[in-house]
């Protein structure tokens, strides 16, 4: 019988989600469908309901449900517990099991390019969802310092006590002091959505220097203008497409344990642009 996954959020019609595991499900010839359901805030407990009716095999949860979701699960990952969000759930039997593969998602195309985390300082623009997953994802790696920029300081200096909870220095500074220290950080990442609108890089990119390395999660546009900008100045540079196909890789993997066909799934991703 076909296996039917979705991915849930609003908006959602524009997700590419449904592109890249389907391309999966072709490559591997797998006897299954993914398709794209909006569920609008305020009506997420209606929604899984009519999901588990379907017999949904398992889904992924986007903007605006990730934190919500871990209301109606019955079993949650380490990964999950540890972000406070799932963004990946497997249906057994009735019984929904949450799993969270934004961390790993983030940090998956840093280790394929054997860039080391360890005692390194991280500069973090932002302190939404995404940023908490990736001051997550940068503790447990071990990083030195992380630094929080954030439009809206309270929401940064929370963020910053969030990578302290794991023992990692941390502090907070305005966006305009990030951009002036900028070359004092060997990772410098937006997860702003600051750039997803073709708008100019939300620091000053002149300190960036052939020593940073320069991580935007937006993925479209997939050059945003924090990235070309760190470009002419040589920076080392990790696109938000990359996260976003880890992230997939990683679901793909949760739901089929086979080895998500990456190739396959890049291929698709990138001809969507
Ligand atoms: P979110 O929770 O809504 O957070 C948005 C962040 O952007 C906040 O820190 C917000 O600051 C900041 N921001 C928004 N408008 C701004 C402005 N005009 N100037 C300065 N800062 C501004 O969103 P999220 O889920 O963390 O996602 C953030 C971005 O990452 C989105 O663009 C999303 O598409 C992308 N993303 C990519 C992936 C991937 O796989 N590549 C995965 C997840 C998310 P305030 O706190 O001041 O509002």
């Amino acid at each position: 019988m076909t296996k039917t996954f979705a991915v849930i959020g609003d908006p959602i019609d524009h997700s590419l989600s449904p592109n890249i595991h389907n391309a999966a499900f072709n490559a591997l010839g797998m006897d299954c469908t993914y398709i794209a359901y909006r569920i609008p805030k305020g009506e997420l407990k209606e929604g899984i309901e009519s999901l588990k009716l379907i017999k949904i095999s398992g889904f992924n949860v986007t903007i605006p449900h990730k934190i919500e979701m871990m209301k109606y699960i019955d079993e949650s990952s380490e990964e999950c517990r540890t972000v406070g969000a799932v963004n990946t759930v497997t249906n057994e039997n009735g019984k929904l099991i949450g799993h969270n593969t934004d961390m790993g998602g983030f940090l998956e195309p840093i280790k394929k390019r054997n860039i080391a985390i360890k005692n390194e300082d991280v500069l973090l623009l932002g302190a939404g969802g995404a940023a908490r997953a990736i001051v997550a994802g940068f503790a447990k790696e071990g990083a030195h310092k992380i630094t929080i920029a954030n439009r809206t300081r309270e929401r940064g200096q929370e963020l910053a006590k969030f990578a302290a909870s794991f023992g990692t220095e941390s502090d907070e500074v305005t966006l305009e002091e990030a951009g002036q220290s900028a070359g004092k950080y060997r990772f410098i990442v937006n997860a702003t959505s600051v750039g997803l609108k073709n708008e100019p890089s939300p620091i000053s990119t002149n300190a960036i220097n052939s020593q940073s390395i320069v991580y935007d999660i937006i993925y479209m546009p997939m050059n945003t203008d924090f990235i070309i900008q760190s470009k002419k100045n040589s920076a080392t540079i990790i696109y938000g497409y990359e996260m976003l196909l880890g992230q997939a890789c990683l679901a793909f993997e949760t739901w089929h344990k086979v080895k998500a066909p990456y190739d396959a799934m890049k291929k698709v991703l990138l001809g969507g642009f």
